[in-house]
Order: C-alpha cells, then structure tokens, then sequence
C-alpha cells in the first residue's frame, strides 16, 4: 500500500533567514538553488520511505522536502507500508543484518518474498510516476521496488541508506549479498558515513550527513522562562511559584528506589538548575552504551574521596554532579521486546546501587503521547546540561550528538563511527576510545567537569560545527548538487 503525505513544516526561509547567525547560511542556499533549478529542467524529485512517523528518517523528511519546495523543487513524499508481516520481519532482518547482527542465513524462500512484496510495490508506486521522475528511494524496504521501477521507466533513481556498519562481517556480508542485485540498476546511493558503502556501490555512491532543523521544537532557542516552564510543566522541577503554563498531560518520570515509576520531582526535585548535569538521552538499546556510563559515573563519584589532587572548585563540582539517564516511557516501546529487556537491566543495575548514589542519578522515562511535549523535553534536558553523552558503541550518526552540541554543550562521545564524524577531540569534547570502560568514561568526566572554560570553549566549537555542516540547510545543499549531477547524467543534453 502507498500513500501521499504532505510534509508537515511551519517555518519558511524566511523564518530561518531572520535569525542573525542563520541569515547568512540562508542566504547562500537560495544562490546556489538558483544556480542549480535550471539543471532539474521542472523534473519531479519523489521520495519513497516506509514510514510517515517514528524513526530518524520520518522526522528529517518534512523540513528537507519542505525546503526543496520553496526553493523551487517539485518534491513529493510517498509512504509504502506494508500489511505483509513476513516481508517485515525480513527488511528488519535485513536491517539488523547490515548493523552487524542476527542470523546471516537467508534463503531462497527469502528472496522470492521479498521479490514478490516488491513487485506489488513497484506497481503500486508506478501509479504515481511520470516519466522524467527522480525516484529516491529509503532505506532497504523499498529498494527492490525502485529497482524494477528504474528498469521498466523512464526515470532516474537513487538509493539513500541511512545505516550501516564499518566494518564487514558475515552478517553484514550475507545482507549485501542479497541487496546487490537490486543495488545495481540505480544511477546513484547515498549514505552516511564513507564506511558504510558497501562494495556493490562503490564508486557510485555520495555522503550525506544526517541533520537537524534549528526551528523545531527539539532545537530551538528557549528563552528562560519558556524553558523553566517546561520542566516545572514536565515535572522535571519543583516550581516555587506559580507556573503560567499548565501541566503536560503526562510528567516526565523517575525511577524510584521501589523499582516503581513517578512523577520525576519525586522523592524530591534532582537538581537540574543548579548542580552539575550529565546527561544522555538516547532510545534503551544496549548498543547506546547506558550501563558502562552508569559505572563510570559511579566510579568517578566512588574515587572522590581518596583523591588528593583536587582544587575546592573541582571537588565541589564532583560532589554536586548528576547524571540524568533518559529514553522513552516503556510503555510506548511495548512493540520493541530489546529496548524492554535493556531498560529492565539497566534498573536493575540502579537497584543494585547504594542509596547515596541512587540520589545522584535519574533512570527517566519520557512521555511519548505527544511529539511536541516530548521534544520540548529533550531540547529542556539537553540545555541544562553542562556535559551530554553518548556512549555508544555503535552509532549510525546520532542525532543526540548533533542536538546538544547546537545547543553549545561540551560534549563525551565514544569513537563509533557516527559519533567520530561530528565531534572533533579536544575541540568539541572528549572521546573515549572504549565505550564499556568504566574508568575512561571517569576520567573523561572528570576531565569535563574540572574546567567550566573548556567546556564552553567545546560548546562554542560545537555550536558552530553544527552549523557549518548539519544544519538542514547543509543537507539540502547537497540533495541539489547530488540531484542536478544525477539528472545529467541520467539525460546528457545533446
Ligand atoms: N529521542 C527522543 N526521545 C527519547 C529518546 C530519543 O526524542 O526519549 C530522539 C533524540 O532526540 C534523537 C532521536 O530520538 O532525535 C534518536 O536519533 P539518533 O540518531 O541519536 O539515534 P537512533 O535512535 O536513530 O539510533
């Protein structure tokens, strides 16, 4: 089944253009579409993914193609979902393939699904083609479908992957494997990082980074008092006057020490004013790394006291430093048995902690209900923070790197490959070569939270690494280079 969707997007241009720092990035977007429509010759750009809500490609969609129609671009949004559980469980297999894990058997049975789902698809999108189409097509559901469309039409066709691993591995074979024969008919992919590409693709291939939107909820300048209300709103502050704002409908929540979930101020307001914060927020997978940053935060408060090298400023900040650990209410991941078992060893491990430290950190689950209230909340985490992580130890990209340092925190990253290609050591922040070593995430926080000046030296750095290069207007920078390079050599004018 396929379906339009139109790109819900509130900000113009003109909205970005008239903010100081974004004015003149804006401005130079227009010249270069301007240069480059005349190449596009009217051609339609259609985006085939498979889903219109959730995930990090549903949520860049809207401001990209938003933005490539105001500036001229006749861009389309087709959503194909598929009723077929079993070609599910196989493009999510294949999904896992490509990220390193799960069995690498795939059979004959699997290919001529998958070969039968994306007929019906190809058929179902052609309904929507016009000859002369760029047809980009997400991820590997779809990719099949694009492939037969770009053999039987007159179209261009280009294949963006959001995933991958760097390095190749039986799973990781076995899943190229069975996509190459759908990879070769497309004019061009895209992906993410250079060790992503696999080598059916080589050389035919271009990076695109992931990137955010400055004008969303998520990443938007708050003001101070918007930005208290939303805690106090969200239950993340105990408010000690009237609020103007009303409660959300659902409070953030914390961990308590019963293994019960409530209201975050409870037992009592954690502090994110005034004390040192650490915080990540990321979904509960274990490959985001939660439980070794929970011991390296614990390790550094254990050591506090046998240290001798400690000046008052320092000490103070070790004895007051928080860490807040966040991700989704568990019960809007009811779908996703992993993220479960992951958040059920991760309290776990809080249990087992001493009281004392307990109070020093927050296991918090975050209302999923509504999209904005749960954006206001992460962009109101990440700006209280002095120290955002992200300890992962495999990340595609991650956008939770990318939001915080916009919002000029200093930031710990791991050396995943997503992670290595935004934050620049000791220009931005830190990285920890072993993401499940708890001494180096110690001595990295340390590092941190013994000098405020570097840490907004790295804030400053990073605010401007992300704009200068994953900001939207980056990516749309390079979908109208990538487009007008496709569309001539698709169509060589005589
Ligand atoms: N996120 C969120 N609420 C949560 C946890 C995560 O809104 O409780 C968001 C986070 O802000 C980011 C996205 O989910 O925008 C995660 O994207 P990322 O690229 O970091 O990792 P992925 O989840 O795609 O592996």
């Amino acid at each position: 089944m396929v379906h339009v969707v139109e790109p819900r997007h509130s900000a113009t241009l003109a909205d970005y253009e008239s903010i100081a720092d974004l004015n003149g990035t804006v401005r130079s977007l227009r010249q270069e579409a301007e240069s480059r429509l005349a190449g596009l010759d009217g051609r339609r750009l259609v985006m085939v993914n498979s889903t219109a809500q959730g995930g990090g490609v549903a949520e860049m969609l809207p401001a990209l193609l938003a933005l490539l129609r105001e500036l001229g671009v006749d861009a389309h949004w087709l959503v194909m979902e598929t009723q077929d559980h079993a070609f599910f469980r196989l493009t999510k297999h294949l999904h896992n393939l490509i990220h390193g894990m799960g069995d690498p058997n795939l059979g004959p049975d699997d290919r001529a699904l998958y070969d039968r789902v994306s007929e019906e698809n190809a058929d179902a999108i052609e309904a929507f083609l016009s000859p002369g189409d760029v047809l980009v097509i997400h991820d590997p559901q779809p990719m099949g479908a694009g492939a037969l469309l770009r053999d039987r039409a007159d179209i261009a066709a280009i294949w963006r992957c959001h995933i991958g691993l760097d390095r190749e591995t039986p799973q990781t074979r076995a899943a190229w494997d069975f996509l190459d024969p759908y990879a070769t008919p497309y004019d061009h992919a895209i992906f993410t990082a250079p060790e992503y590409i696999p080598s059916c693709l080589a050389g035919r291939s271009t990076i695109i980074h992931p990137a955010i939107d400055p004008l969303s909820d998520k990443n938007r300048y708050l003001r101070v008092h918007e930005l208290v209300g939303i805690l106090a709103n969200a239950a993340l502050v105990k408010p000690w006057g009237p609020v103007t704002t009303p409660a959300f409908p659902e409070p953030a929540k914390r961990l308590q020490a019963d293994g019960s979930w409530a209201p975050a101020t409870e037992p009592e307001d954690f502090g994110l004013l005034f004390r040192p914060i650490v915080t990540q927020v990321s979904r509960w997978d274990r490959l985001k790394g939660f439980v070794p940053l929970m011991e390296g935060f614990v390790s550094l408060k254990l050591g506090l006291e046998a240290r001798t090298d400690l000046d008052d400023q320092h000490q103070h900040a070790l004895q007051l430093v928080r860490l807040v650990l966040a991700g989704p209410d568990p019960s809007s991941v009811d779908d996703d048995p992993e993220g479960k078992e992951v958040l059920a060893e991760l309290c776990a491990a809080y249990d087992a902690l001493p009281p004392h430290l307990q109070a020093d950190i927050a296991m918090m689950s975050l209302p999923m209900s509504s999209k904005k209230n749960n954006a206001l909340i992460v962009n109101a985490l990440q700006l209280c923070s002095d120290v955002v992580a992200q300890n992962s130890i495999q990340e595609g990209f991650g956008l939770t790197v990318t939001e915080p340092m916009w919002k000029r925190a200093a930031l710990m990253g791991s050396c995943a490959v997503g992670i290595r290609q935004q934050i620049r050591p000791d220009l931005d922040g830190l990285l920890v070569t072993d993401p499940e070593d708890p001494q180096e995430i110690a001595e990295a926080l340390d590092t941190l939270l013994s000098d405020p000046v570097k840490r907004a030296a790295f804030g400053r750095s990073g605010r401007q690494r992300v704009h200068d290069n994953f900001l939207v207007f980056a990516q749309v920078k390079s979908w109208l280079e990538l487009l007008t390079n496709t569309v001539a050599a698709r169509w060589p004018r005589s």
